[in-house]
């Protein structure tokens, strides 16, 4: 399968159909407001790596960019990704003038000021809080449409949450026209990610770029999932030369969770992190979910059933000392959490046997255990 894509104004295209299942269909990525900082460096760092993200999901035998051309180290990049996946490394062309990395005097950047992407969920909360007790200054970005299926609401709580915070929220706003291919899009989304928060980075001087550590990597961790990939990709950014620091603190997700609840229980629950589309969580708070335990504290977020709920509520029920809800609905709560995630496994497979979320749910159960 071959890919032709053409650059312009922040906004990557194919000139051609690819396939992918069933159907074909162009493909294309783009950011579409005003807001966004548009630079030399935005428009090189959006074509180079939006293009990695763009062909990430399906894998081309042929990448051919009209118009522009990938840097070598970019193309070495995307070739290992393919290698990754077990694929074979891409044929990588180009039509009309070469491409160079834009020229400008270093950046200074500070290290005393950071760059959160954030999306409205526990772990932007946690680098934000994390940030200020270390005395930097944060500066809070949302991109939206990085997840497709969860989108609208993650907007609407990031800008919940950043009112909490009383901070401003600066949003790069993302179209993006490739198909839903489930966890493979994630193959790149890390990468791409930082690559949209390093003009943020420029426009506020700030060296550091806080992400999500890698404590709970596992054997089928995707491509920019890896820490050794982000360390390459850290290293290939300032070789290009824009001197950022990607940080990331290395805890596993149900630590986040017992330090929010500990340290900061309010402002954890203004915070969003629940997995299911607006339609069926509307439907899970009417009817499917919620009635079932009418004296469970939900967070307002919350579906309450799936994979980013029941670990959420789990920590809440193990670390919470707080927790006000009767025996018997906690009891209920956890064995349909136990029931869900073993069916899970079974039929969806090894990314539900997420190292947190059993951790979790072995410490709930022992701790509901008749004494
Ligand atoms: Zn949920």
């Amino acid at each position: 399968m071959k890919i032709t894509i053409v650059y312009k104004d922040l906004s990557l295209q194919s000139v051609n159909t690819v396939s992918f299942g069933n159907k074909t269909q162009r493909v294309s990525l783009s950011i579409v407001n005003e807001a966004y900082p548009k630079t030399p460096e935005s428009e090189f760092l959006f074509s180079q790596f939006g293009t990695m993200h763009l062909v990430s999901p399906l894998l081309p035998s042929h990448i051919e960019t009209v118009g522009f051309s990938l840097v070598k180290p970019v193309r070495e990049l995307i070739q290992k990704m393919y290698r990754s996946c077990g694929k074979q490394a891409p044929h990588i062309t180009h039509t009309g003038e070469e491409t160079r990395v834009p020229k400008r005097k270093r950046a200074q950047l500070r290290k005393e000021f950071s760059i959160i992407p954030f999306s409205g969920g526990k772990d932007g909360l946690y680098h934000y809080v994390k940030e200020k007790e270390a005395k930097r200054v944060p500066h809070l970005v949302h991109v939206r449409n990085m997840n497709l299926a969860a989108s609208s609401s993650e907007t609407e709580w990031s800008l919940k949450l950043a009112q909490f915070l009383k901070e401003h929220l600066d949003i790069a706003h993302l179209k993006n026209g490739t198909p839903k291919n489930g966890f493979d899009t994630m193959r790149s989304r890390d990468v791409f990610l930082v690559a949209l928060m390093v003009p943020y980075a420029i426009t506020y001087s700030a060296q550091n770029i806080v992400i999500e550590g890698f404590a709970d990597e596992g054997e089928h961790e995707c491509f920019s999932g890896q820490e050794k990939h982000m360390i390459a990709f850290n290293k290939l950014l300032n070789d290009l030369g824009f001197p950022v620091r990607v940080r990331w603190y290395n805890i596993s997700e149900w630590q986040v969770f017992k330090y929010l609840i500990e340290a900061y229980p309010k402002h954890l629950a203004h915070t969003s992190s629940c997995f299911a589309y607006p339609p069926l969580k509307n439907r899970m708070q009417r009817k499917d979910c919620w009635p079932k335990y009418p004296h469970f504290p939900f967070f307002k977020s919350q579906c309450g059933a799936c994979f980013k709920c029941y670990m959420a509520n789990l920590a809440r029920i193990v670390f919470d000392g707080r927790f006000s809800c009767p025996e018997h609905e906690v009891t209920r709560y956890i064995e349909a959490a136990d029931k869900w995630v073993k069916k899970k496994i079974r039929t969806k497979g090894h990314y539900f046997a997420d190292r947190s979320l059993l951790h979790l749910l072995e410490v709930a159960k022992e701790k509901m255990k008749p004494t």
